[in-house]
């Protein structure tokens, strides 16, 4: 038995068998051991995927020679040189042969010995040739390693998946009544992957470090995605303690859901709008059921991702139709596409970015790719005339792309009139406050819509400089960091004073005592993913509105995060014990 610590980014606790994912990204893999019939199959795998690789490679090679001339194009020509290399392939095929291993486990455990060595050599120019050997072998380790999301598909019975990594749109494809939890050995609290897990509503940890090397496929295991604890091969007298702690953790969520039908509201009556966060049409009961008010952030990226070719608007319509109709008259707010920094789209050709969060992504990318951004927008407007839907931009930086995005609306807005299809004429419109400049000029933004959602989880990163999708500095993240908290205040205070309300769609204020600050703040809307809207109602319900806007002005006085953090945690088991019971 063995326990391990990640960052718990999804609750509730998982108990069963691992299937190990690899990702192609880490060549610390587990053992795999095959059978003495099964040897030449997994010689077979290598070869066809050294055939694979060596396709794509050629493939690369002429595409960059055509577009920019054959030196640049000479790295992909040392690349396939290593895919000749008979020791290697010879190598690899030993070790599968006599240790009788699959063969992703062979050919990373031969790479190794050969960062090894070549680190070693004292010789720059050879040293650095490790980095082609490690780019080929990824992508050869990719090409095996495809195959496993295959075995999984076949895999009979439920499992608990562990992978190095795991793409924003690789979480969207898990199938929920196969996949009963998931954990990896990188990402952040708010990497997009995380966000996923609380939309598929399974326990998730991420930030596991060499976990995979732990790990055989069939182990049994725990993952407790409240406190980030994972647990290998249990005893008996363990899966009985968190058997008992799973079924507490189930009988406190049904308790909170019964207050799916209660307002948020304090003590004194001072009502919040409670919605929820969603990434796909089909999460509409989740959100009725864990109470959500209305949708406050739908994440329509997806749409885009795992597809061969753009949706259409016709497809988009009909997505976007069922939430309006679903949750009408709740109001549903309709985020336009926001891909860029961990999500990716194959069919929008995003080209490799040095700073991808920095980069050519969301309002930026749509406001050049007019086309796809007018296409969405038809959608939204022809879905608005069957319930209430607003439109939001998300990472705006400034009042020109706010204005921009305006001329694309007006534009689309005359084409459907010319047509005669009917859409809402005033339908609101928001930006998302995410980006300091726009929290700072927020006064005068606030004078060209008609509401705010602060995207706190780009916020925090881009105001503390921490990667949100980096564990390693996942410490540093602090949503309670007085930067943090004294820009929402500024926002709230430049919204109100424009007479438009300001929303936070955020992960932090999934903290329960963080959503009493934001409360305490001024935030008319709190959007959250479905599963945490029954703690943060509870929280709501349970302070007086006066005490909330104390609690925050005290807040503002601190000068650490920490101090913070501790001062809310300190009230809120003061106000809701069984909120930080767990
Ligand atoms: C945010 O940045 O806080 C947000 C809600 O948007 P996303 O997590 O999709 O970037
Ligand atoms: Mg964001």
């Amino acid at each position: 038995m063995k326990e391990l610590k990640g960052i718990g980014v999804s609750p509730g606790i998982a108990i069963g068998k691992v299937f190990v994912l690899h990702s192609g990204e880490s060549f610390n893999l587990p053992k795999r051991p095959v059978g003495p019939e099964q040897i030449s199959n997994e010689i077979a795998r290598f070869e066809d995927a050294l055939t694979r690789t060596r396709n794509e490679i050629l493939g690369i090679r002429r595409k960059l020679s055509d577009q920019i001339g054959r030196e640049s194009s000479d790295i992909f020509t040392a690349h396939l040189l290593i895919l000749e290399d008979r020791t290697l392939i010879e190598d690899v095929i030993e070790v599968i042969k006599n240790e009788k291993v699959g063969a992703e486990y062979a050919f990373a455990a031969v790479l190794q010995r050969y960062f090894q060595a070549f680190s070693q050599i004292n010789d720059e120019y050879l040293r650095e040739r490790i980095s082609d050997i490690r780019d080929v072998g990824k992508r050869l380790l990719g090409n095996l390693c495809g195959e496993e999301k295959k075995r999984l598909e076949e895999f009979k019975g439920k499992v608990i998946i562990a992978s190095h990594d795991l793409s924003p749109s690789d979480t969207a494809s898990l199938d929920k009544n196969k996949v009963i939890a998931f954990m990896t050995e990188i990402g952040g609290p708010t990497s997009h992957t995380a966000i996923l897990g609380r939309s598929l509503e399974i326990p998730a940890i991420v930030g596991v470090e060499k976990i995979i090397g732990e790990l055989q496929n069939d182990d049994t295991i725990i993952v407790d995605g409240t406190h980030g604890i994972v647990i290998l091969n249990p005893d008996q007298a363990t899966i009985d303690k968190f058997t008992f702690q799973e079924d507490r953790f189930l009988q406190l969520t049904g308790e909170l859901d019964k207050l799916r039908e209660l307002p948020a509201e304090t003590l004194d009556g001072k009502r919040i709008v409670l919605a929820a966060n969603i990434e796909f049409h089909h999460e509409v009961p989740s959100v009725l059921s864990h109470g959500g008010e209305g949708v406050g952030l739908y994440r329509t990226e997806y749409f885009y991702m795992n597809r061969a070719t753009l949706p259409t608007e016709q497809e988009q319509y009909e997505a976007y139709r069922k939430v309006a109709e679903s949750m009408n008259p709740r109001p549903v707010i309709i985020r336009t596409l926001d891909l860029g920094g961990d999500k990716f789209a194959s069919t929008l050709e995003i080209p490799h970015e040095m700073n991808p969060y920095l980069g050519w992504r969301a309002i930026r990318f749509c406001l050049t790719r007019k086309d796809i951004f007018k296409t969405q927008l038809r959608a939204i407007l022809r879905a608005s005339a069957h319930g209430n839907l607003k439109i939001m931009y998300p990472m705006i930086a400034s009042v020109q792309e706010v204005l921009a995005a305006r001329e694309i609306l007006n534009e689309a807005k005359a084409e459907l009139r010319n047509e005669k299809l009917p859409f809402a004429e005033n339908i609101p419109v928001g930006a998302m406050i995410e980006i300091p400049s726009a929290a700072l000029a927020s006064d005068v933004l606030a004078k060209e819509v008609d509401f705010f959602s602060l995207g706190t989880n780009d916020l925090i990163q881009y105001v503390l400089a921490i990667d949100r999708m980096n564990e390693k500095i996942a410490y540093l993240y602090e949503p309670t960091h007085p930067a943090i908290i004294r820009l929402i205040d500024l926002v709230v205070r430049n919204g109100h004073a424009r007479d438009i309300w300001v929303g936070s769609c955020g992960e932090m204020s999934s903290d329960p005592a963080i959503a009493i600050l934001l409360v305490g703040l001024g935030i008319d809307e709190i959007s959250a993913s479905p599963v945490v809207l029954p703690k943060i109602k509870k929280a709501i319900r349970s302070i007086h509105y006066k005490d909330a806007q104390e609690m925050a002005l005290k807040a503002l006085s601190f000068q650490t995060g920490k101090e913070v953090q501790a001062f809310l945690d300190s009230k809120l088991k003061h106000i809701c014990r069984e909120l930080t019971d767990e």
